[in-house]
């Protein structure tokens, strides 16, 4: 079995990240950072962010494993205590794979005719480069709303404990194919109105912003920031690409959830 090792690039982290190595090779794994069977992130959710853009070529044929060397991450949950066990379940055990839904983001350039398309695992946000963004909400291709406000979140359900989460939406267990959109301040009052509620989405519902009062938007794509010029619309959906996490034990969502936020 092929495997790539990611750092968040601390000092713990890089440690780890070598012993991890070394006792992987002991156990006959080949270190192949172009095309691994497995990846494994040190660090935190951060890292696992990272490491799943650099492998989002090829989703299909690799599983992800994350470690924490600072707290309990909702994609790293292994701690730095139990490498040994995770190393010997790597390369002795048939592993478990979970996949998890994941949110496409498609944006259209005025001009050029143009596309680019974009994978994420948390979320995508927009928001205006001047003043406040005002955008037409389609979803499933009829006129929704006229968002005014200071930005939008599209979220997946493993994103939905991550941005989502601090905007007021609901968590959403990642067995449920759907996509969540919330609101960034939106301005409400008797001229302008939003529903105000996060919307969930599911995988056949398409959610189509179309610009109204600018065409440059700041769009961000987990933790990517990309200046978007001349855009014309973003359209955001269930892809059809998901992510596979390598499960060794059972760690249920809810358990994460709670470990997280409430306490152990
Ligand atoms: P970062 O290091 O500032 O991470 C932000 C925090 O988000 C970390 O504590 C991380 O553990 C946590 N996190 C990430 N994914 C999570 C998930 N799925 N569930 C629960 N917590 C999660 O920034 P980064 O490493 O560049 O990560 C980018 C992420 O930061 C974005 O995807 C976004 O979700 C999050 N973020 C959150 C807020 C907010 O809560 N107000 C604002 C901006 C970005």
């Amino acid at each position: 079995m092929k495997f790539a090792i990611s750092s968040k690039g601390d000092n713990k982290s890089n440690m780890l990240m070598q012993r991890m190595k070394s006792y992987l090779i002991d156990f006959g794994l080949t270190l192949d950072e172009e095309k691994p069977d497995i990846v494994i992130s040190v660090g935190g959710d951060g890292t696992l962010l990272y490491a799943f853009h650099r492998f989002k070529h090829r989703l299909d044929k690799t599983a992800f494993v994350g470690v924490h060397t600072g707290h309990l991450g909702f994609y790293a949950d292994w701690t730095p205590d139990e490498i040994e066990k995770l190393v010997i379940a790597i390369a002795k055990t048939p592993y478990q794979v979970v996949e998890y839904p994941l949110l496409e983001i498609i944006v259209r350039y005025k001009h050029n005719g143009k596309e680019s398309k974009y994978l994420a695992l948390n979320e995508s946000t927009v928001k205006g480069v001047e003043g406040t963004l005002v955008m037409d909400v389609d979803i499933k291709g009829q006129t929704f709303e006229t968002f005014r406000g200071d930005g939008l979140c599209l979220s997946t359900p493993s994103g939905s404990t991550a941005y989502n989460k601090a905007l007021d939406g609901a968590i959403i267990h990642p067995s449920i194919r759907a996509i969540q959109l919330t609101e960034m301040a939106s301005i409400n009052n008797r001229v302008f109105r939003t529903v105000g509620s996060p919307l969930i989405l599911p995988d056949h519902h398409t959610c189509m912003l179309k610009p109204l009062n600018q065409d440059d938007f700041i769009i961000t794509v987990d933790h990517l920031q990309l200046l978007q010029k001349d855009v014309k619309s973003i359209q955001y959906r269930v892809a059809d690409e998901q992510i596979r996490f390598a499960r060794f034990r059972p760690f249920p969502f809810w358990k994460r959830v709670r470990d997280s936020f409430i306490g152990e």
